[in-house]
């Protein structure tokens, strides 16, 4: 069986353009041609995070072949933060932290409320800390002070959460040695600015290879009897996302090469997608206009661990719907998503505007008055009825809203909505309202895959020697219906690397 996938983009932004020359600086591998006639081993669609750990670690079994859209390898590590969690590292053993892949379960399952794949969850958190201990065998360092237990999600119950220095780049960074022996050596062969558009089934199914398209549109047959589909989510195509989610792509934030081209493989191989239900929205970006996707001028930090909030956060309808300074960001993600189009304003007044802190820890407050004052996401008015109307709300809701927030305050009664930090009654004129959009990095809808990482059909019968990891599998698998720090990269590392050390050694 034969399927389309979306077609290769011959375009470099200036990121790619950056990162790639980056990333080839240390990398000088001789300029080996794949063959078409050759035979590999194992295939695998995509070069980044889960791509590459599975291609070092198979190398040491077999041969293998990357197809790699980008000029580059590094996927998303080349602007993913790099958060990644892990329990028995030797991060926490060197501040005296004890953990276990059990209470790393717990908590994870604590935070999502249930909703990640116990399995897959299971053999994650079974491997995660050897794989970071891997990378840290290869120079990979986390800032100073870490692991900790969280930042700008809900909090783990014990510090194994720790960003890498400097940001994901710093995990293509460790993996960048044993890849270019490997390169050297021939047991990995890349083709890059290529993409995966087709992969070669038997009558029976199981895999044969995959058809290879390059940016002039030249395609080439690779053979080999295992593939993986390690391509990355499809949060950088607002039509596949909405389908899959039921929910509008409202950020562009992911990697461009994130189109769900490895999804669109897997469904046309008989496999099934899953997971769209897990959809969850983070809090808090300013959108740089009034269309969808769009790249966010900043995202307001509505997380009373980072900043306490001196702003009331209201919905269409002008009325409040969470505790601003909930201590579970989950929760205020949760009730985000509940209301009309995903959308939040916060509101408040001139005073609070001069003596709160910056939305954003990136801004100054200067930084901050000069992204508003040319955002049509913030709107100001001498009255609460005015600011009603410029900013697209409910005006009776809102001066209801504001009200009744005022009296509570000002008669030093409980806030209706147990709010605890409210320095400021919202009196003084100017009023300001700023929209706000939930927003996504990664799509939580995913190929379905068995414990063993196969592509599994619906009635759970796995594709012979098709495999899938990384985000193609859906956030949702690990991470469930919420952000758990760290859950994404450090699955993707753990599932490519658990694929590669196993897929050539054992007939799977
Ligand atoms: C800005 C940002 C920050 C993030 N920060 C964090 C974080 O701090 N912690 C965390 O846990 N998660 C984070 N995430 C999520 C996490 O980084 C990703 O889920 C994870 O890196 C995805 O890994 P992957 O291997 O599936 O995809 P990628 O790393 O994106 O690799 C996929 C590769 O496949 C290639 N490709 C695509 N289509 C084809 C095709 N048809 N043929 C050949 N190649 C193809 C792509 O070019 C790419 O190189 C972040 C995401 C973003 C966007």
């Amino acid at each position: 069986m034969k399927t389309r996938a979306p077609s290769a983009s011959a375009t470099l932004n200036r990121r790619e353009l950056l990162g790639a020359a980056a990333g080839l600086a240390g990398l000088s591998w001789p300029a080996r041609r794949a063959l078409a006639g050759e035979r590999w081993d194992l295939i695998v669609i995509g070069g980044g995070t889960a791509g590459l750990p599975a291609a070092i670690f198979a190398a040491e079994h077999g041969r293998v072949l990357v197809i790699e859209k980008s000029a580059m390898l590094g996927g998303t590590l080349d602007r993913s933060t790099g958060q990644v969690a892990a329990a028995g590292t030797v991060f926490q053993q060197a501040r005296g932290i004890s953990d276990s892949p059990d209470a790393h379960y717990d908590d994870i399952m604590r935070i999502n409320e249930g909703t990640s794949d116990p399995a897959l969850t299971r053999l994650f958190v079974d491997h995660a800390g050897p794989t970071l201990n891997w990378l840290a065998a290869n120079g990979y360092t986390v800032a100073p002070g870490h692991p900790v237990t969280g930042d700008a999600h809900d909090h783990y119950t014990v510090a194994r959460y720790q960003w890498g220095t400097p940001g994901g780049w710093s995990i293509y960074r460790a993996m960048e040695p044993q890849l270019q022996r490997a390169l050297e050596s021939g047991h990995i062969t890349t083709v890059l600015g290529s993409s995966a558009i087709e992969l070669i089934q038997a009558p029976d199914g199981s895999m044969g290879g995959v058809v290879v398209e390059d940016a002039s549109g030249q395609r080439i047959d690779y053979r080999a009897p295992r593939v993986l589909i390690a391509s990355g989510g499809c949060a950088s195509n607002p039509q596949l996302f909405e389908a899959l989610h039921g929910v509008p792509l409202y950020a562009q934030v992911a990697h461009p090469n994130s189109q769900g081209a490895g999804l669109l493989l897997g469904l046309a191989a008989g496999g099934h997608i899953r997971g769209g239900d897990k959809y969850a929205t983070l809090l808090g970006a300013i959108p740089a206009d009034e269309r969808f996707p769009s790249a966010p001028v900043g995202i307001a930090a509505l997380n009373a661990t980072l900043r306490q909030p001196w702003e009331i956060l209201v919905n269409v309808h002008g009325q409040r719907f969470c505790r601003e300074d909930h201590p579970s960001v989950h929760a205020l993600e949760v009730a985000a998503a509940a209301q009309p189009g995903h959308r939040h304003w916060a509101i408040f007044d001139q005073r609070i505007l001069e003596s709160a802190p910056p939305l954003s820890r990136r801004w100054t407050r200067e930084q901050q008055l000069q992204v508003l004052r040319n955002n049509p996401a913030f709107s100001s008015a001498d009255s609460l009825g005015v600011l009603a109307l410029r900013a697209g709300l409910d005006p009776q809701g809102l001066l209801r809203t504001v009200a009744a927030y005022n009296e509570a305050l000002t008669q030093r009664r409980p806030d209706p909505f147990g709010l605890e930090h409210r320095p400021l009654p919202i009196v003084q004129p100017p009023f300001h309202a700023i929209r706000m959009q939930g927003w996504t990095l990664v799509s939580f809808a995913g190929l379905a895959v068995n414990e063993r990482l196969q592509v599994t059909r619906e009635d759970g019968r796995a594709i012979p020697g098709l495999y899938a990891a990384g985000e193609v599998i859906g956030a949702g698998a690990t991470s469930g219906r919420a952000y758990v720090n760290g859950t994404l990269a450090t699955s993707a590392l753990t599932f490519g690397r658990l694929l590669g050390q196993t897929l050539l050694t054992a007939d799977r």
